[in-house]
């Protein structure tokens, strides 16, 4: 056997695994099924602009520790995420604060918004909410459930809210006060240069080959590690011998514009039911519309996102984390505890809604128990 650990697939979680492997002395092998490293945070330059080719990746985190980790391999620049919601060219503030509840309602002081939403959740009479549409309107009232989260959860999930748990929601600050950043962490930012560059860091030195599948030639790749970390699917390794696990899909169309400003801002999210895309990202206000000479960018690349259920061929994104597929996944992680080569990791290898940061944090824990 020529490696201790096989890597299965180039994104956050094996690349963390592959270095910190590494830094400990063991042989690492890093593979990936795609021709490129760095998994969905995968960046391309298009005239100058880091696009994000698996959609928006903005690095947010509480976690110290993590913060340190990945400002190891990057600079990160001061990025704040404040995407705009436009229903039916009416355009709110995201997250929900006092600008979109100035906006919604007239209301001027943090009471007055608090009794507008106590006034709705009452009116709806929603005590304990068991799904996601209840939890809305609980956390936020009927308007802005309305316009600003029941088209976009429809379309981002392929289902109703009604049908959603409750967390997913969560995810979400709601604030009283004129704060528009969107994520309620100490940390946030986009690595200078773009992700590809920062996996290629974190691969520094490390053997890697891309463009191999894995699993489409499994004895063989396993016959060269002693153990393996397996970051694809976990339904795929298996077979898909206890059924399908579902995802959501997303398709972008990207589109290079001969113009310097198409939308003004980042993320714009289309939150009404009829628009058939979710949300447009403008690619360059990701690092202020600059070049890496600090340069205004004459042109600009924006990505309208479909989401869709997955079908055999997509790209899997995100697990869809209801009771049906929540038991499927717990009778794959069965067999998975069976495997004694292999640790499944990331978010398709537990299924898991992870973040980036989270992914980082679980695999910096895998790497020091192995
Ligand atoms: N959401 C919404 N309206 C928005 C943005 C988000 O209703 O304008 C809801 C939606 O249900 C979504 C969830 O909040 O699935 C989490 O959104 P987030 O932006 O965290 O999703 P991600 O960026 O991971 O796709």
């Amino acid at each position: 056997m020529t490696y201790d650990y096989l890597i299965v697939g180039a994104g956050l979680y094996g690349a963390t695994v592959a270095r910190e492997l590494t830094d400990k002395g063991f042989k690492v092998l890093v593979i990936d099924k795609r021709n490129h490293i760095a998994g969905n945070v995968y960046t391309e330059k298009v005239e100058g602009i880091n696009v994000h080719k698996y959609g928006a990746h903005i690095f947010h985190t509480n976690n110290k520790e993590v913060w340190d980790y990945v400002n190891r391999f990057s600079v990160f620049n001061r990025f704040t995420n404040s995407p705009v919601a436009n229903y039916k060219g009416e355009l709110f503030s995201l997250p929900f604060n006092m600008y979109t509840f100035n906006k919604m309602w007239g209301v001027v002081t943090p009471e007055e918004a608090a009794a507008k939403i106590e006034e709705q959740r009452q009116a709806a009479g929603i005590t304990e909410p068991k799904n996601l549409e209840e939890q809305a309107i609980s956390l936020v009232g009927t308007d802005i459930y309305e316009k600003l989260i029941k088209g976009y959860t429809q379309k981002q999930w392929g289902r109703p809210c009604d049908q959603l748990p409750a967390f997913i929601i969560k995810r979400l600050p709601v604030r009283l006060t004129f704060d528009n950043n969107y994520f309620n962490a100490l940390y946030q930012g986009i690595p200078v240069g773009g992700y590809t560059k920062m996996v290629e860091q974190m691969l520094d030195g490390i053997e890697v080959k891309t463009g191999v599948d894995y699993l489409a030639d499994k004895d063989n790749w396993d016959a060269q590690a002693k153990k393996i970390v397996y970051t694809g699917p976990i339904d795929a390794y298996f077979n898909y011998s206890l059924g399908n696990l579902e995802y959501r899909s997303v398709r972008f169309e990207t589109e290079l514009l001969d113009k310097p400003n198409f939308q003004g801002n980042a993320a714009v999210n289309y939150t009404d039911a009829e628009t058939p895309w979710t949300r447009i990202i403008e690619h360059k206000w990701f690092e202020f519309g600059k070049d890496e000479n600090g340069e205004d960018l004459p042109k600009t690349v924006i990505s309208r996102e479909y989401s869709s259920e997955w079908k055999p061929g997509d790209e899997p994104y995100y697990p869809v984390n209801d009771e049906k597929n929540g038991s499927l996944y717990a009778a794959y992680k069965e067999l998975a505890d069976k495997e004694e080569k292999v640790i499944f990791g990331g978010r398709l290898g537990e299924y898991k809604y992870y973040d980036m940061d989270q992914v980082i944090a679980v695999a910096l824990e895998k790497a020091r128990e192995l």
